[in-house]
């Protein structure tokens, strides 16, 4: 859970920030990340804009051998968050217009946990790589040939090779 409360900011003329160091776990999927970085906080007319950059690792399956591994995330955030109460008078406030957009709860607490998984997930590669040269599973047998190769025989080889090699020996 990132939370932040944000009593005082939220008090603080329009354009003062406030830099905020994470350093957390979060549930993004498949178990918690630690997430880590650093966020800046600004006031605006409206509520408080997160803004920053944050580094987490996501276990995930290799698209190619479906080994498990952790894939390295950069989540640029920015998002604005609309206070629910008046902080001076503890009025409610109306929602905010734009659907789907971040508040900031009763007791003004900013809580970025539910930004960070939507900015995780998104930043996922829809097909993640253990590594750039990954050699996948056999075809045939489903060893996984990072291992080293298997015993079965040889794919035949792409034509287009074989006729470059015997034009090569001619
Ligand atoms: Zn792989
Ligand atoms: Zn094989």
């Amino acid at each position: 859970m990132v939370q932040i409360n944000v009593a005082q900011q939220l008090k603080a003329s329009v354009g003062s920030t406030r830099g905020y160091g994470v350093s957390d776990f979060v549930d993004i999927a498949n178990g918690t990340s630690l997430v880590q970085g650093e966020v800046r906080l600004m006031r605006t007319d409206r509520g408080i804009l997160a803004k920053g950059t944050l580094y987490t690792e996501l276990e995930t399956a290799c698209s190619r051998c479906l080994g498990l591994f952790s894939c390295p995330l950069t989540l640029n955030i920015e998002e604005e968050y609309f206070p629910t109460i008046d902080i001076v008078t503890g009025a409610s406030l109306p929602s905010p217009e734009e659907p789907g957009c971040f508040t900031i709860d009763e007791h003004n607490t900013l809580d970025l946990t539910e930004t960070i998984r939507q900015y995780a997930l998104l930043a996922t590669p829809m097909k993640p790589l253990c590594r750039e040269d990954c050699a996948g599973l056999c075809p045939s047998c489903g060893h996984n040939l990072n291992d080293g190769p298997c015993n079965c025989l040889p794919q035949p080889a792409d034509p287009r090779w074989s006729e470059l090699s015997e034009a090569s020996i001619s």
